[in-house]
């Protein structure tokens, strides 16, 4: 039996195609057996072997170049949808068209493996805007895509703990910011968060041990927060009529920050109601040093110290001291009271002019047109009128506090800002 065997030329076929080169080969095609071929042109057969070997290899050229040319239009074609997709969605995120931005970037958002990183920013963007729910749906299709390296994995679950913060979930995000206490990149981020959360949960011990690792990692003071953080404990205990540990956490509060008003205002509170008024004055002589804008808060406790003390003139001094020094404008105004109150007129219209020859005030250049108004008589006593009229009454006003930091303003003196959330941020205004 015959089978179309074929003998393959083992030496390259274009050889045969150079002229003054003798060709010498011997092969079959079919059962027919050809004779050699020397020094001649190539026999017909010959060359119909060399179309057999050549098609193919035409053909093979062929279908690669149409599958490159099929690439390369599939890929311009997917580039172009996308960068349309890209340009169509910016330009509606910058009209603040965040719907309409949605559905014109979801080629870019739904394809698989691409787009990790413009994703990511319409995650924030979502969140930023509130829609969180959008913002999570978008990172936890994130977190499920599979080959992301670790710092991708890392950085999509803090987006998802940020996303519970936001949406409120605070067991979530608390889980998911404790997770990436183990990483070296997110470590100092997470314990911020956590700090948060705490915060919010008035879980203050836990908020004191966050604060204090941030502190080691960071080297950032946190006492001051820290020291609110055991205010915050010492007032749990007051209301529950644990006076002495209220006493050791304001200690402690004050170990973590010298400077803290408002443990020192505690303890001194805390020895006004014990009577031992020497030892609360003493306390209290603190606040000044510590920040002065507090004075006028510890004016109650300390006239307790000074009555209890049966030291009705040395409180007087203590007044005029703390408006003199540090602007007081309630101890000014408690004072001329107090002179009023012992018929001390014109001892009280004395203070008030040497207070407004130092410091303009409008609260105290009311009190003197009120002192005047008192013997004034006629024509007199009717300019005074006018001019009280004329002049604003700042009680109308019912903002005593203001943040130094965001500016909210308050009727009662908050220790963390309801607005900015900062600690010892709210002061008085005057
Ligand atoms: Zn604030």
């Amino acid at each position: 039996m015959c089978f179309p065997a074929r003998k393959l030329l083992w030496f390259p076929p274009w050889r045969s195609l150079q002229p003054h080169q003798p060709v010498r080969a011997s092969y079959t095609i079919g059962c027919e057996e050809t004779k050699n071929v020397v020094d001649g042109s190539p026999s017909a057969s010959y060359m119909l072997e060399l179309l057999a070997f050549l098609l193919p290899v035409a053909a093979a050229s062929g279908w690669y170049a149409a599958q490159r040319r099929y690439r390369s239009d599939y890929l311009r074609h997917r580039a172009k949808a996308f960068h349309e997709s890209y340009t169509r969605g910016v330009g509606f995120l910058l009209q603040d068209k965040v719907d309409e931005a949605l559905e014109a970037l979801s080629p870019v958002i739904h394809s698989d493996g691409e787009g990790f990183e413009l994703r990511l920013a319409l995650g924030h963007l979502f969140r930023k805007k509130g829609l969180v729910e959008k913002a999570l749906a978008l990172h936890e299709n994130l977190s499920s895509l599979a080959g992301l390296t670790k710092d991708q994995v890392e950085f999509v679950s803090y987006q998802l703990g940020m996303d519970y913060l936001a949406a409120g979930l605070l067991d979530r995000a608390e889980t998911a910011f404790k997770a990436l206490l183990e990483t070296e990149r997110y470590r100092a981020e997470a314990l911020r968060q956590l700090l948060k959360i705490y915060q919010r949960e008035r879980d203050w011990w836990q908020a004191i041990e966050c604060a204090r690792q941030l502190r080691r990692i960071q080297k950032l003071p946190h006492g001051e927060t820290v020291a609110q953080f055991y205010c915050e404990l010492a007032d749990n205990a007051l209301t529950a009529g644990d006076s002495e540990g209220a006493w050791r956490l304001l200690r402690t509060a004050l170990e973590e920050d010298a400077h803290c008003v408002r443990a020192t205002m505690g303890m001194g509170a805390l020895l006004v109601e014990s009577a031992a008024w020497a030892d609360a004055l003493g306390v209290l002589s603190q606040v000044e040093r510590q920040d002065a804008a507090f004075v006028s808060e510890i004016l109650d406790l300390v006239a307790s110290c000074f009555k209890g003390m049966q030291g009705d003139d040395d409180f007087n001094n203590y007044l005029r001291h703390a408006y003199l020094q540090h602007g007081s404008e309630d101890a000014a105004c408690m004072l001329v009271e107090r002179l009023k109150c012992s018929d001390d007129i014109n001892g009280a219209i004395a203070f008030v002019q040497e207070a407004l020859g130092r410091t303009p005030s409008l609260k105290l250049s009311r009190k003197l047109v009120m002192l005047l108004l008192r013997s004034a008589e006629g024509a007199q006593r009717e300019a005074l009128h006018l001019i009280l009229q004329a002049l604003p009454d700042p009680t109308s006003d019912p903002a005593r506090y203001r943040c130094h930091r965001c500016g909210f303003q308050a009727r009662e003196l908050h220790w963390n800002c309801p607005s900015c959330h900062g600690w010892e941020t709210i002061k008085p205004k005057h």
